[in-house]
C-alpha cells in the first residue's frame, strides 16, 4: 500500500548553504504528523521544496501516493494532490470565498455539482457558511483566516496537506480551535503535515506521529512524550538530550514572531 507522502533523503542547498540534510519522511494516508523545529531549522524550505518553489538545489526523493513528484511543476504538483496553506495567510479584497472555491475546482477538474455540495457540506462543518459571501481573507482574524485555509483544504481534499506555522500569530482560544480544525479534517484519504515552533498546540491535538527538526535534520520522532517533553524542556531538552551543541549562529526568531505570538507559558 502507498503511504500519503514518503520523502526520501531529500537534501536542499540555497545559495551554496546546505539547509536541509538527507531528510526522510514518511505520511500514512488518514494520519496527522507534526514537524516541530526552532527558528530557521529549515521547516519552511521543506515546504516550499515539496510544493515546487523555485531557487533551491534539490537532491532525493518525494513520493505522492507513490509518484514522484520533485520533477513536476508547482501546477502539477497541486492537481497531483499536494497542497499547503500559507504560512502568512494573504488577503485578496475583491474575490468572494465562495468563488475563489468554484475557480480552484475548476482548475482541479471537480465537477461543479460536486463542488457545490462540498462547500455546503464543509462550511457547515467549519462553521464558514457566513463567510462565503466575504472577500477572500479580508478582515478576517488570525483565527478565523486559518480556519478558512482548514475549510479550503477540506473542500478540496488534497492527498496531503501542508499547514506551515499552523498557529503562528494566534491567542490561545484560536490555537485551540485550529487544533480542532486539522483533527476534523483527518480522514483515511488524506495525510496531514502541521508545521510549528510551538509546543502548545499539541496541548489541543494528538498527531499520530511528532518529528522533530533541528540544523535541517529530523533528529527524533516519537508520539505523546515528545510533546511532553518539549512542552517542558524546550528544542535544548532534546538538543542535551541528542547531544547535538546548539549553534552560536542560530537564527533569531523573525520580527512578525515577536509582535503576533502569545507568550508560549500563557
Ligand atoms: P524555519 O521555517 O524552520 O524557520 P526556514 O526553512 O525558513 O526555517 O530557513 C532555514 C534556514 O535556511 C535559515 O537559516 C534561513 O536563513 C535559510 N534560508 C532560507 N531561505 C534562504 C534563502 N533564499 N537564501 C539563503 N538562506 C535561506
Ligand atoms: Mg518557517
Amino acid at each position: 500500500m502507498t503511504v500519503a507522502l514518503k520523502v526520501r533523503g531529500l537534501s536542499v542547498k540555497v545559495a551554496d548553504k546546505q539547509i536541509l540534510h538527507g531528510l526522510d519522511l514518511e505520511i500514512p494516508f488518514g494520519e496527522v504528523h507534526a514537524l516541530m523545529g526552532p527558528n530557521g531549522s529549515g521547516k519552511s524550505t521543506l515546504c516550499h521544496v515539496l510544493t515546487g518553489k523555485d531557487g533551491y538545489e534539490v537532491e532525493g526523493s518525494a513520493l505522492l501516493d507513490g509518484s514522484e513528484i520533485l520533477d513536476l511543476d508547482v501546477d502539477e504538483r497541486s492537481r497531483a494532490g499536494l497542497l499547503q496553506s500559507f504560512q502568512y495567510p494573504t488577503e485578496v479584497p475583491g474575490i468572494r470565498l465562495e468563488e475563489f472555491m468554484l475557480e480552484a475546482g475548476d482548475e482541479r477538474g471537480i465537477a461543479r455539482d460536486e463542488i457545490e455540495e462540498r462547500i455546503e457540506v464543509e462550511s457547515d462543518r467549519f462553521d464558514m457558511a457566513r463567510f462565503l459571501d466575504r472577500s477572500l481573507n479580508d478582515e478576517l482574524s488570525g483565527g478565523e483566516k486559518k480556519r478558512s485555509e482548514i475549510f479550503q483544504m477540506a473542500v478540496l481534499r488534497p492527498k496531503v496537506a501542508l499547514l506551515d506555522e499552523v498557529d503562528s500569530g494566534l491567542d490561545i482560544d484560536a490555537v485551540k480551535q485550529v487544533a480542532e480544525a486539522v483533527e476534523e479534517m483527518r480522514s483515511p484519504d488524506k495525510g496531514i503535515l502541521i508545521i510549528t515552533h510551538y509546543s502548545r498546540i499539541l496541548r489541543y491535538m494528538t498527531p499520530d506521529r511528532i518529528h522533530v527538526m533541528i540544523d535541517g535534520r529530523i533528529v527524533d520522532s516519537g508520539g505523546a512524550e515528545l510533546a511532553e517533553e518539549l512542552e517542558a524542556g524546550g528544542y535544548d531538552s532534546v538538543r542535551d538530550r541528542l547531544g547535538i551543541e546548539k549553534k552560536t549562529e542560530d537564527v533569531a526568531a523573525k520580527p512578525a514572531d515577536f509582535f503576533t505570538e502569545t507568550p508560549f507559558d500563557l
